[in-house]
C-alpha cells in the first residue's frame, strides 16, 4: 500500500483533526493529513498577538455543545475557558441583547406595550421557549405580528443580505432559525450546556489531536496536485491508492467543477488594535444595518485576557472567488435550494468513489458549528470502526 497509509486526509481543520486522529488511535491506522495552508486548524486557527490577546485569524468561534459525547472526548484534548457569549446589537442609538428576548423587547418597547407584547407572546409560545423570526411572522395577532415585522426589518432583512449576497427569503429557513426570538431574560448568544474555549486555543487542540505517533501532517500541500480520481479508482503521487481517503475541502473543486461551481459565502477579516483598555461591553456587537459590514468582535472578551490596549475585528461578508486571493476563502457554503441541488450532483459522483469520503462544512456542504463537525467525524470514524475493526 502506498507509504504504508490506510488514509489519506485532505484539511487540518477540526472534521480532518478528529478523523486523523480516531483512525491513529482506535484503528492504529497509518494516516497522512495533506494541509494547504501553513499552519493546522483550518478557520479556527488561532494565535497570540503582540498584545498577549488571542485572536481568530479567520473570525470569532465560540465553542458550544449540548453533546455530551463530543464534549467528553474534546476534554480529553484541551482544558476549557468557561464562557458564555453575549451579543448586542445596535439598532438605530439603541444596543440590544441578540438573540431577540425579553430583554430586548423592553428596550425597544415603551414599558406598557412591552409588557402587553410579552404577555401575549408567553401565551402563544409559552416562557423559556423560542421561536424563528419566520414563524412569528406567520402570527395572526395583529400586535405580534408588527412586532415580528419590526424584528424582522431591523434584525435579519439587510443582515441577512449583507452576510448571503441574497434576500433573506432567498436562504434557507434553518439559517435564520439560527437566531430566534426567545422567551425568557437570559441574554446569552447560545443556550447550549456547554459552553467554553479551549484555554490554550483551538490551534492547541488541533495540534493534541494531531500529535499521534501514526499521524503525518503536511503542511503546505496543494492535495489535487498529488491526487487523482478517475473511475472510480484513486492515484495518490502517481501510484494507486487502496486506503481511504477524507476529504473535507470544496467537492466542486475535487471533481474539476465538472457539474459548475458551488456558490460560497467568504468575508474579508479588517483587524484594529486600539490604544483603549476596551472598545465595547459585549464581545460581538452586530451592526444589522451598516452598509457593508455585519459585526464587530472584540477578542480580549473571550479569555478575559488582561492587556492596555484591545485587539478589534471587523466582518464584511463577500462573494467567494476562486482566482482573486482576497476573496478565496469560502467560510460558507450558500444554503439555497438550487445550490443544494447542484451539490447533490457531486455527492452522486463522489459515491462512485468507495474509498472516498467527504466530510465537514465544504465537503458536506453543511452548516456545520464545531460542535457539529467534531460529532460527525466521530460518527463516520464508528462507521469506519464497524466496517474495519482492525487495520485495513
Ligand atoms: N442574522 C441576522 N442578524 C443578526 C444575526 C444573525 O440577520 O444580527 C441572521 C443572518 O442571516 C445570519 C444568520 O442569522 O447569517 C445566522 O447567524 P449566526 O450568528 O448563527 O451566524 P454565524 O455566526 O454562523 O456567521
Amino acid at each position: 500500500m502506498m507509504g504504508a497509509y490506510q488514509a489519506i486526509i485532505v484539511g487540518a481543520g477540526f472534521s480532518g483533526a478528529v478523523m486523523a486522529e480516531r483512525l491513529a488511535s482506535v484503528l492504529g491506522w497509518k494516516v497522512l493529513v495533506l494541509e494547504q495552508r501553513a499552519h493546522i486548524a483550518g478557520n479556527c486557527f488561532d494565535k497570540k498577538n503582540e498584545q498577549g490577546i488571542t485572536v481568530h485569524q479567520y473570525g470569532p468561534h465560540l465553542f458550544h455543545t449540548s453533546k455530551p459525547r463530543v464534549w467528553q472526548y474534546l476534554s480529553a484534548f484541551t482544558a476549557w475557558h468557561p464562557y458564555q457569549h453575549k451579543v448586542l446589537a445596535r439598532v438605530g442609538e439603541k444596543l440590544i441583547p441578540l438573540p431577540f428576548n425579553l430583554n430586548s423587547l423592553h428596550l425597544v418597547y415603551p414599558a406598557e406595550q412591552a409588557l402587553a407584547l410579552e404577555r401575549k407572546l408567553l401565551e402563544l409560545y409559552g416562557a423559556g421557549n423560542k421561536v424563528s423570526i419566520l414563524k412569528l411572522r406567520e402570527t395572526a395577532e395583529p400586535e405580534l405580528a408588527e412586532l415580528a415585522d419590526w424584528i424582522y426589518q431591523n434584525i435579519f432583512v439587510n443582515y441577512t443580505m449583507r452576510q448571503w449576497g441574497i434576500k433573506a427569503e432567498d436562504i434557507a429557513p434553518d439559517v435564520l432559525a439560527r437566531v430566534p426570538v426567545v422567551l425568557s431574560r437570559d441574554d446569552r448568544y447560545f443556550h447550549d450546556s456547554y459552553q467554553a474555549i479551549p484555554a490554550a486555543g483551538y490551534t492547541a487542540l488541533i495540534n493534541r489531536l494531531l500529535s499521534h505517533q501514526n499521524i503525518n501532517v503536511q503542511l503546505q500541500q496543494n492535495a489535487l496536485q498529488r491526487l487523482k480520481l478517475e473511475n472510480g479508482k484513486i492515484c495518490f503521487d502517481g501510484e494507486i491508492f487502496s486506503g481511504k481517503l477524507i476529504y473535507t475541502g470544496m467537492l466542486d473543486q475535487l471533481f474539476s467543477y465538472q457539474f459548475g461551481e458551488l456558490p460560497y459565502r467568504s468575508l474579508q477579516f479588517v483587524f484594529r488594535q486600539l490604544d483603549c483598555p476596551y472598545f465595547q461591553t459585549a464581545a460581538t456587537v452586530n451592526y444589522p444595518n451598516a452598509p457593508d459590514f455585519t459585526r464587530i468582535t472584540e477578542f480580549k472578551h473571550i479569555l478575559a485576557e488582561s492587556s492596555d490596549g484591545t485587539t478589534i475585528v471587523t466582518e464584511y461578508p463577500q462573494d467567494y472567488d476562486k482566482n482573486d486571493p482576497e476573496k478565496n476563502i469560502p467560510y460558507y457554503p450558500v444554503f439555497t435550494a438550487d445550490n443544494q441541488q447542484r451539490f447533490e450532483k457531486y455527492k452522486t459522483l463522489s459515491a462512485q468513489y468507495p474509498q472516498l469520503i467527504p466530510l465537514g462544512r465544504l465537503a458536506e456542504y453543511k452548516y456545520f458549528n464545531m460542535d457539529d463537525a467534531v460529532a460527525n467525524a466521530l460518527e463516520v470514524s464508528q462507521l469506519l470502526y464497524e466496517q474495519y475493526g482492525k487495520p485495513i
